[in-house]
This record gives structure tokens, sequence and C-alpha cells, in this order.
């Protein structure tokens, strides 16, 4: 049934084109291009009514399931202008193949990814001229699933949108590295093994809102999270995962439920692994952390995700101490990875694994 798709094209007429945003000021998710992927799911039918159209609003019975429910998921992945003004994507198959995993465990419908990976660099080709050039600027692109019947009553939907709707974003260090205040919080957590931590839906991000505001009134960027039992164990940072280094190991938190399996997470395990760096996936405790950075043996703390590709941590606190890590400065390791990991990104770097796919 899959294979059989038909995608319409519907272009947005000349003059209704938006005018493009300037480039030094972008922010993050608040232009979007003029076209957008959008397809409709049912029980009868599969995905049906597949088109690139112009970017729209949607009109919705406010019953829909997922305004009640949250029957939501997405993916954040970008597109790149790099070498040769060449348009690159990252690993997208990858991003897909977890939308897929994370709609079985939401009970809602996979999307051929095949098709959807071809459908996306169509719409990349159209909307083309909304990938930023300035340095480090690129174009996020936010695919989406939500279930939409008009009915309350709490089961899985029977009919879904799947859309893919995408805008361009600044670099998000423009003025160089700047490591982040990290606040961990040792009250609320983000997820529970047995939930849906390892999975990117809405709910997740909604329950995380409250912790952050109160990290941001203390001075705070992001919040560290622990796990949910015990409040012991590091789990992520914000919607980043989280890597130390200490001594010569390069540690982070295992898979193990309430984490989300970040590309960029193992894009990093693999390079680093490819540099002679020793890797550990591993549960590790906020008082090993913190006792490794009393001790010196902490070097580097820093946040892997495609929005920020890499983020040091400058700072930790907890249980009000504060912990300065690696005297507030981007480590060597996290300012290598960054390099490496943009290059690959725009076309220049070595790609063994061949995680770069050009769109156009
Ligand atoms: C998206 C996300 C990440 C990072 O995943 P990438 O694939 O590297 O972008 C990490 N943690 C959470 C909670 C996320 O939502």
């Amino acid at each position: 049934m899959w294979e059989n798709i038909e995608v319409a094209l519907e272009k947005t007429p000349l003059d209704k084109l938006k005018k493009k945003p300037s480039e030094d000021n972008l922010g993050f998710g608040v232009h979007f291009t003029d076209h957008m992927y959008l397809s409709k799911w049912n029980r009868e039918k599969g995905w049906h009514d597949s088109k690139i159209c112009p970017y729209q609003d949607f009109q919705m019975n406010p019953a829909s399931m997922v305004f009640h429910y949250g029957q939501a998921i997405f993916e954040g992945m970008k597109a790149y202008r790099g070498k040769d003004d060449q348009i690159f994507l990252f690993r997208p198959k990858d991003n897909f193949e977890r939308l897929n995993t994370s709609a079985l465990r939401m009970c809602m419908p996979r999307v051929p990814v095949d098709l959807v990976l071809k459908s996306l660099k169509a719409l990349l080709y159209l909307d083309r001229e909304w990938i930023p050039s300035a340095p480090g600027a690129t174009l996020y692109i936010r695919p989406t699933m939500i279930g939409v019947d008009p009915i309350l009553g709490v089961k899985p939907s029977d009919t879904y949108l799947f859309y893919i709707i995408m805008c361009p974003v600044g670099a998000y260090y423009p003025e160089g590295f700047n490591p982040t205040k990290i606040y961990v919080s040792d009250e609320y957590v983000r997820a529970v093994k047995g939930g849906v931590g390892q999975v990117k839906t809405a709910g997740n991000y909604a329950a995380s809102l409250y912790m952050s505001e109160i990290a941001k009134k203390a001075g705070y960027t992001q919040v560290l999270w622990l796990d949910a039992c015990e409040h012991k164990y590091v789990e992520e940072v914000g919607t980043s995962n989280i890597f130390f280094q200490i001594e010569d190991e390069l540690i982070t938190p295992p898979l193990g439920g309430s984490i989300l399996g970040g590309i960029t997470r193992d894009s990093v395990l693999k390079l680093a692994q490819s540099w002679g760096i020793k890797t550990v996936e591993r549960p590790i405790a906020i008082d090993e952390v913190l006792a490794a950075s009393k001790d010196g043996s902490l070097k580097e703390i820093f946040g892997t995700g495609t929005a920020a590709v890499i983020s040091p941590v400058g700072e930790l606190m907890y249980k009000n101490e504060t912990y300065i890590i690696n005297n507030g400065e981007t480590g060597v390791l996290a300012q290598r990875l960054f390099t490496e990991l943009q290059a690959i990104q725009n076309g220049y770097g070595a790609d063994p694994d061949k995680w770069v796919v050009r769109v156009c």
C-alpha cells in the first residue's frame, strides 16, 4: 500500500510567497517556509491525500484527541547549506525510524520511511532558498504526527495527520561557544522507566516546563534531570543527552527506557571511539560527578542534540551548591567534537559511515 502513495504538489502562488526574514535575526522556530508536507491516515486507506502544499493553518474539531490525551510525536532534524552551496541532511533515516519507534509506543501508525524521505527532499528543493547560508545557520525540520479523532473516549485515535514543517534558524553560538549553567533538579523528574521518556512525545516537554521555569528564575539555562526512582543517577540535560569526561573516559548514561536515544549522542560515541577515546555507557550518579569535580578528575561535561550539536556545561548547581566545570570554559573534547560534527554535516568532513545525504 505504501509504495503506491502518490504525493501531490500544490505550489504556493508566486504572489503569496513570504518575505524571507533577515539571516542575522532568525530566532528558533519563529519563521516558517512557504511549503509543508501533509498526509492523512485512517484504518481503511492507510496514508492518503499526501501532498506538498502551501504552509497553512489547520481547522480542527476542538474534541480532537491530540488536544486532550496528547497523542503527538515529533522529530527534530536539520538541512545544512554546506560545501559548494550543496544542501545536506544528517542521518535523516535515523530520524524517521525513531519516529516509527515513537509511533509504536504511542499506538500510532508507522510512516513509510523511504517515501517520506523522498518527499522531504522534494520539499527542501522547493523551499531551498529558505536554507540560510550564514555560518552555523541551518533549516530546522519538524516532522510531526497527531491523533485527530473528534472523540473524547480514551483510546488510540483512528485518524492521524503527519506533517513536516521547516524553519530557518540562526547559529546556536553566533559568538563562539558559550558554556551553559545547569540546575540539577533533585525534586522534579522528567521521565520514568516504563513510561515514555525514550519517546519524542509532546507530554514529556509539557511535564518539563515547570522545572525549567524554576531553573530560569534562578539564573540557569537548562535542567539536569536525575532518575525518577532514587533521584540519584543522571539522565539528560534539558532536551539533550549528556556526556562526562572523567580522567580519560567519556561516560554517558545508558538508554534504559527513560532517556531519549539521541542521534547526536550516537554520533558522538562513534566519533570519539574512532579517535581512540574510551567510551562507556553506564549509570552515573550525580554524587560521582560532584566528587570527580572536587578531586579534579572531571574534565568536561557537555550536552548533545540536533539544535546545539554540542553544548558545553560550565557550571552545575545542586542542592544550593555550585560547581564550576573546567573553569567555566569549553573543553578541548567538546570543541573538537563540535568542529568535526559541523564539518561532516556541511559536507567537508570524512564520512566513513555515510551519515550525510545530499539533497541538491
Ligand atoms: C531530541 C532529544 C534529544 C537529542 O536527540 P538528537 O537526535 O541528538 O537531536 C535528547 N533528549 C531529548 C529529551 C530530546 O527530545
